[in-house]
């Protein structure tokens, strides 16, 4: 929840409109505002507070009692000017609320933490915990100091700009260690404890044991991902409330689905109790991983509860990115988080050129030229496997007659593949000429390099026959010319001559143009790999220069 607190008439003006946009986050806290504040910080995970920095400073400076714990807060100046991150501004979000904050008010957000200035992502804000010299190596690297990065476990990290070597260092690892002066220790979510226990089993035994396993194993409780057990054991008190405490949720399988995995220490006790040769040993191991302890039972006698340690592979992640048509604005706010939290770029050089003043400093950049299509599937599929977080870009949308599909056919199941939808090409299109898509449509491409044309021109006639609108990307190239006419041909039998067609080349692109033409007028000459054909169906009129397919026939009836 924000908390919103102003004292001036325009302070409550801007207030009131947030609070309009955002009805399920915010809550309003009127009266006093030394008590509005106080309250607000009490109770929310976040303030906005219309008031001078000075009157907020004041006011929040006895509640504050650490980084992690306190909200974020954001003043917004009386003029609703700036948006400005006064507290908290990473791990209480306020530098992203300040930016959201100037999004709605029109204001411009102020941000002062170094590593946002410098365009590089906080140690503490890498979604994983951290511990150590975190101000020492911030400011190592803000200042373009060598800072090596050792990595113990593979992690899909976001860039960072890290060398070989250098007098500090970042640690990935799930192991014990001391740390240094000049080092910080990533904690990668790369553990699953297994734990199986008998009825009624105390929770004390429980984390007793856990805590007593990891420490002996010389690993981190801060790198414990889940706990694993069996379905029956769902609801064991113990196991409930031990997870709770280690602040992981607990997974639970089937007996069946553990009787299947091959364990080390198989027993009879639970095959009797549960069904399953092993819960702790085969709860770690279902989804894969490196047995760290095989099963240990608690010192407690009889001991009521076990427990093993299994490492996970660190997984990949592929994000397969449409960048839209063009146009810097019609690339979308997911999509340029995506581009920025990928610490390795996979694309066609051009597209690479659209976008590389967002990419962070650190970004790995694996660019090729046109037509190395399978090749740069592949390459996004084999990075990410090593585990690193890879985005895969296209014009458009990635997955239309683009790359999401070679590389979603040659990945496999360890590595997550996000998708991020673009604005395609027909959609650009559609939004200069009026409204050409307003009834059933249809994307059919021209390019016969993948396709036989056989198969393209039942495709066109069936569309032709069905009178649905049909927009051809890849119309036309220098040399494939004769497909373009043979296809407005076949529409041809089917619609009037004066049909509309819309040719809009580069669209959302500095050197965007558009046409409204007719199918008898078309000239294919003017259409290049630049451009889509937009061709109406036989309700498509021209109206006040706007092409617009209407949602029904009705205009059938009307006489031309
Ligand atoms: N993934 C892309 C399409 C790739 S196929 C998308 O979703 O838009 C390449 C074809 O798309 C080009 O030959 C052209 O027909 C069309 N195209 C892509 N971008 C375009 C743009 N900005 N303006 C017009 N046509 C475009």
């Amino acid at each position: 929840m924000i908390g919103l607190i102003s004292a001036t008439a325009a302070g409550a003006a801007a207030r009131d409109r947030l609070a309009a946009a955002w009805p399920d986050r915010t809550r309003v806290y009127e009266g006093p505002v030394g008590d509005a504040v106080r309250a607000a910080f009490a109770q929310c995970e976040q303030l906005v507070c219309f008031l001078a920095t000075g009157a907020v400073v004041r006011l929040v400076a006895p509640l504050l009692s650490g980084k992690t714990a306190d909200p974020g807060v954001v003043c917004v100046d009386e003029g609703g000017r700036f948006a400005v991150s006064l507290v908290g501004g990473h791990a209480g979000g306020a530098n992203e609320l300040a930016r959201e904050v100037g999004e709605v008010l029109g204001a411009e957000p102020v941000v002062t933490t170094a590593t946002d200035a410098a365009d590089l992502p906080g140690l503490d804000t890498l979604g994983l915990p951290v511990e150590g010299d975190v101000a020492g190596v911030s400011r190592a690297l803000l200042d373009g100091e060598a800072v090596a990065l050792r990595a113990e476990v593979a992690w899909p990290l976001p860039p960072l700009p890290v060398a070989a070597e250098g007098s500090y260092t970042i640690r990935l690892t799930d192991r014990l260690v001391e740390t240094a002066e000049r080092q910080v220790v990533l904690r990668p979510p790369s553990l699953v404890v297994g734990v199986g226990a008998s009825k009624g089993a105390p929770v004390e035994e429980v984390l007793g044991l856990i805590e007593g396993v990891l420490r002996e194993a010389g690993l981190s409780a801060a790198s414990v991902a889940e706990l694993a057990t069996v379905d029956a054991k769902a609801e064991e008190p113990g196991i409930v409330e031990a997870a709770r405490r280690v602040g992981v949720p607990l997974v639970t399988y089937s007996a069946g689905e553990l009787a299947a995995v091959d364990v080390p220490n198989p027993s009879d006790a639970p095959l009797a109790a549960v069904g399953t040769p092993s819960v702790a040993e085969a709860a770690a191991l279902v989804s894969g991983g490196e047995l760290l302890v095989p099963k240990r039972k608690s010192a407690a006698s009889p001991a009521m509860a076990t427990c093993a340690v299994v490492r996970r592979p660190g997984r990949g992640r592929l994000a397969v990115v449409g960048l839209g048509p063009g146009a810097r604005d019609l690339l979308t706010p997911r999509a340029k988080a995506e581009l920025r939290r990928a610490s390795v770029l996979v694309g066609l050089d051009q597209y690479v050129e659209q976008i590389r003043d967002l990419l962070r400093p650190g970004t790995r950049i694996l660019e090729s030229g046109l037509g190395a299509e399978e090749e740069r599937a592949r390459t996004a599929v084999e990075e990410a496997r090593k585990g690193r977080a890879v985005a895969l870009i296209g014009s458009g949308d990635a997955g239309v007659y683009a790359m999401a599909s070679p590389a979603l056919a040659e990945a496999s199941d360890d590595i997550d593949v996000v998708g991020v939808p673009g604005v395609t090409a027909a959609l650009a299109a559609g939004a200069i000429l009026g409204a050409p898509l307003g009834h059933d449509h249809v994307s059919i491409s021209l390019s016969d390099l993948h396709t036989p044309w056989e198969v393209i021109e039942r495709r066109v006639r069936a569309a032709a026959e069905a009178d649905i609108v049909v927009t051809f990307y890849n119309p036309r190239s220098r040399g494939r010319d004769w497909q373009l006419p043979k296809a407005l041909d076949i529409l041809a039998e089917h619609r009037a001559p004066t049909t509309p067609v819309g040719v809009v080349r580069n669209a959302s692109r500095p050197d965007e143009s558009a046409r409204l033409t007719t199918l008898a007028a078309l000239d294919p000459a003017t259409v290049d790999m630049m451009t889509v054909v937009t061709v109406g169906n036989t309700a498509t009129r021209e109206i006040a220069g706007r092409m617009v397919t209407p949602r029904g026939y009705r205009w059938q009836e009307e006489p031309e």
